[in-house]
C-alpha cells in the first residue's frame, strides 16, 4: 500500500470530525481519475510511502492514541484486500474508535464484501447518475451502477445508522459533490439514493473548485448560489430529508490537506518505535 499523509482532519462532516478530528490516513492512487481532483498529486500522480498491513495497524494506534474520534481510511479501494488485513488484526489488538472507509463508491460488492464486520462507518462519495459525464470527467465505466451496487451493499453491511456523543459510529454517510452545470445529474444521483433509502444520511457537498484539467471548460468556476439552491431543492422533492449541506465558501484551496512526505516518514518512524519493529 501507498500512503501520502497521516494526521487529524478537521474538515470532515460534524459527525466524522467531532471535537477531536478524523484521524485520516490518505491512500495514494484511486480507481478514478476526475479531472476536478483537489487531491491530484496523490490520486492521479501516485506520490506517497510504501507501507504494509502490520504498519497500518500501528499507525491506527497512533491515530487512536493522539485523539482521533475515528480512522479515516481516504481512497482505500485500491488495496482493498490488504486493508481489510490490517482491519482484522486492528479489531483484535482492540481499538475503540470506529473504522470509516471513505470512497469514490467505485467498488464491487465481491470485494466490499471483504469489509464485512471490519468497517463501521462506510463514506461513500455517490458522483454520477449519468454514465457518459462520469466517463468524461473520471474515465469510469458504468459508474452509475457500480456506484449504486456497491452503496446497497455498504448498506447491507450497516443498516442502521448510529449516533453517539454527536459522533456516526456505525452507518453510511453517503456524499454528493454539487458540480456546475450538472443540476440533472445531481438529481439523478439522489433519485437513486431515495431508491436504496429515503431515510440515508446524505451530505451535499457544495466544495468544488476547478483544477487545471477543466481549464476552459464549462467547469471552469466554482459553484454558484442557484446552483447549489437547486440540488438542495432536488435533494428534498426525491423523498430524502436526513442530511448536512455545506456553505458555499467550503470551495476554497485551504482545505486541501498539504501532502508532505517527510511528515509522514517522521511519523512512520514514531509509530515504529512504539511497536518495537
Ligand atoms: S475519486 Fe476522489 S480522489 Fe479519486 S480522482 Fe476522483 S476526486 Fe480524486
Amino acid at each position: 500500500m501507498k500512503i501520502a499523509r497521516i494526521g487529524l482532519h478537521n474538515y470532515e462532516e460534524p459527525v466524522i470530525s467531532g471535537k477531536g478530528g478524523s484521524g485520516t490516513i490518505f491512500f495514494s492512487g484511486c480507481n478514478l481519475k476526475c479531472k476536478f481532483c483537489q487531491n491530484y498529486e496523490i490520486s492521479h500522480d501516485g506520490k506517497g510511502i510504501e507501507i504494509d498491513a502490520d504498519t497500518l495497524v500501528d499507525v491506527a494506534f497512533y491515530l487512536e492514541d493522539l485523539g482521533a474520534e475515528n480512522i479515516n481510511l481516504v481512497t482505500p479501494s485500491l488495496y482493498i484486500k490488504n486493508i481489510a488485513a490490517a482491519l482484522r488484526t486492528i479489531k483484535v489488538k482492540g481499538l475503540k474508535i470506529p473504522i470509516v472507509y471513505n470512497t469514490s463508491a467505485y467498488e464491487s460488492v465481491e470485494s466490499l464484501k471483504w469489509l464485512d464486520g471490519l468497517v463501521d462507518v462506510y463514506l461513500p462519495d455517490f458522483k454520477y447518475s449519468d454514465d457518459i459525464l462520469a466517463y468524461n470527467l473520471s474515465r469510469a465505466k458504468n459508474y452509475s451502477s457500480v456506484a449504486f451496487n456497491a452503496i446497497k451493499e455498504m448498506k447491507r453491511q450497516q443498516p442502521k445508522d448510529v449516533i453517539k456523543n454527536d459522533m456516526l459510529v456505525k452507518g453510511v454517510l453517503t456524499r454528493h459533490l454539487v458540480l456546475p452545470e450538472e443540476s440533472l445529474n445531481t438529481r439523478g444521483v439522489f433519485k437513486k439514493i431515495a431508491e436504496i433509502d429515503k431515510n440515508m444520511l446524505v451530505s451535499v457537498m457544495a466544495q468544488y473548485f476547478p483544477t487545471d484539467a477543466v481549464k476552459g471548460t464549462k467547469y471552469d468556476r466554482r459553484l454558484t448560489e442557484n446552483e447549489y439552491d437547486e440540488a438542495i431543492d432536488a435533494f428534498f422533492e426525491c423523498g430524502l430529508s436526513n442530511g448536512f449541506s455545506q456553505d458555499l465558501d467550503s470551495g476554497i484551496k485551504d482545505y486541501v490537506p498539504n501532502f508532505n512526505l517527510d511528515e509522514v516518514k517522521a511519523i512512520l518512524k514514531t509509530c515504529s518505535k512504539r511497536s518495537g519493529n
